[in-house]
Formats: structure tokens, sequence, C-alpha cells
């Protein structure tokens, strides 16, 4: 029988490359996203349409998956990047960035943890970030919420593990997706930079002297989720080229 696998955000790089991923592995995957998957002959995922702001919406979605299948592996990757310090960060930008990026993924858990609890069985995935270790510039909400995330893999692993529930956080460094390109759009925008010169930087910052690919974030989730991660728990994961070592 497939195992099951419900994704928030996978229609879109690092989330889009899970998806291929898992059903690659012969998982049944749910695609809980604002947008549609991508059609494709690599990409059969069951979409559902889905705000993961609106956690009424994600509970309902997410329990009746839960009534008809075994929910094995729960990933938490919806996420925006917002790039300001603190002075230039607005109580509404503020609001934005932790309501997608905290809140949904509390609602997504909140929502698949009764099935998990009842089959005693499960793993989370939570996409944090690198800056969930570190702190970059003009990062001020971005960086609170994905340290936030990786606080709610802690206290879940503990407050779970005894209905033998993993809960990790993955965290990922610059990867080349449309939300990278999407942010230095922005900047290069805002400081009338170059894109091409930024993105040479971008590489230049990396002791692997490159950035990371989706497809490369998706293999450490398959792993995590797999039994092969089984004494994994309450743990950061880091897949940043060496960014963080430095
Ligand atoms: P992306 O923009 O390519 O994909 C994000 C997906 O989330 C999109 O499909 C989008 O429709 C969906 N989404 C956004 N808001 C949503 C909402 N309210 N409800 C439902 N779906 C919503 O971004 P990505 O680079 O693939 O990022 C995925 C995750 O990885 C994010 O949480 C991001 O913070 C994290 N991350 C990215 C990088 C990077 O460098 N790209 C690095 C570290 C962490």
């Amino acid at each position: 029988m497939k195992k099951v696998c419900v994704i928030t955000g996978g229609s879109s790089g690092i989330g889009l490359s899970i998806v291929k991923l898992f059903v690659e592995n012969n998982y049944l995957v749910f695609n809980l996203d604002l947008s549609p998957s991508p059609t494709g002959a690599d990409c059969k995922s069951e979409y559902r349409q889905c705000d993961v702001t609106n956690i009424q919406q994600v509970s309902e979605i997410i329990t009746d998956i839960a009534t008809h299948h075994t929910i094995d592996v729960l990933i938490s990757n919806a996420g925006i990047h917002f790039s300001a310090n603190i002075e230039n960060t607005s109580e509404d930008d503020l609001d934005k960035v932790f309501n997608i990026n905290v809140k949904g993924a509390y609602a997504a858990i909140k929502a698949v943890l009764p099935s998990m609890k009842a089959n005693r069985n499960g793993a989370i995935l939570l996409m944090a970030s690198d800056q969930a270790l570190v702190a970059k510039h003009n990062s001020f909400a971005y960086n609170l919420s994905k340290s936030a995330l990786a606080s709610i893999a802690k206290t879940t692993a503990l407050d779970y593990a005894s209905y033998n529930i993993r809960a990790n956080a993955v965290c990922p460094g610059t990867i080349e997706t449309p939300l990278y390109h999407q942010a230095i759009d922005n900047y290069c925008q805002k400081s009338g930079a170059d894109k091409a010169a930024v993105h040479l930087e971008e590489e230049q910052l990396q002791p692997l002297q490159r950035l990371g690919q989706p497809e490369e974030v998706a293999e450490l989730v398959l792993f995590l989720a797999s039994d092969k991660a089984k004494f994994i728990t309450g743990s950061l994961q880091v897949i940043d080229g060496g960014y963080t070592a430095q």
C-alpha cells in the first residue's frame, strides 16, 4: 500500500521538487497550495486549493484526507520571503509573514496530530531555513518566523515522541527557486543593482560556491520522512553548502 504524504506549498520550488520525488517513491501526495499543482507526467499529486492562513480550511482539508487515508508524513513547506529591518517592517508585514510561515505550520500540524496519534505513527517536517540558526541583514520578520519553526519542531518532537511521531526542521541555505529569484529581483529594483552581479555574489557567499537546488532539499526530506531516519527527531537539519559553518 502507498504511504501518504500531505504537503503545503507543493506547487512551486522546493515543495514541487518534494512532490515529484515522493510521487516517484510511490507516495500518494496531497498538495495544499494557493495555486494549482503544475500538470505533467512527473507530478501526479492530489491538489487541494488551500490558503494556509485559513486555519479552519486547513483543518477541514486535512481531517477529510485523514478520514479516507492514513497520513504518514506531513511537510509544512508553504512560506513567503520578506526583506526589511525591524524599523521598515510594518505590523501588517509582520502579521503577513507570521500568518503564512508560522501559523500555517501550526494549523497543519494541529490538524494532522489526532490521526497520527491514533495511528501511533508519523513524521512531520517543517521547512525552516539557515535563518533559524544565523541572522541575515534586513530579514527581521523572515528570520523570526524561521526561528519559530525550529522551535515548533523541537516542542512537537518532545510532546509527541510517546506516540511515535517525529518532528524535524529542515534548514536550507540559499536555494534557487522562484522565491529566490523574486527576492533578488525585489532587491535589484530597490537598489538599482545588476541581477547577474547579485546572483554571482550570492554564489560566492557559499563555501561550495554555488546555490542549492530544490531537488537536493527534496532528497533530504525524503530521507527524514523515511524509516531510515527513525531515531531522528527534534533536530534542525542544515542543507546550506557550508554557509552556516563560516
Ligand atoms: P516558492 O515561492 O517557489 O514556493 C512557495 C509555495 O508556497 C508556492 O507554491 C506558493 O503558492 C505557496 N504558498 C505561499 N503562500 C501560501 C499560502 N498562504 N497558502 C498556501 N500555499 C502558499 O518558494 P520556495 O523557495 O520553494 O520556498 C519553500 C519554503 O522553503 C518556504 O517556506 C521558504 O521560506 C523555505 N526556504 C526557501 C529557501 C530558498 O532559498 N528558496 C531557503 C530556505 C528556506
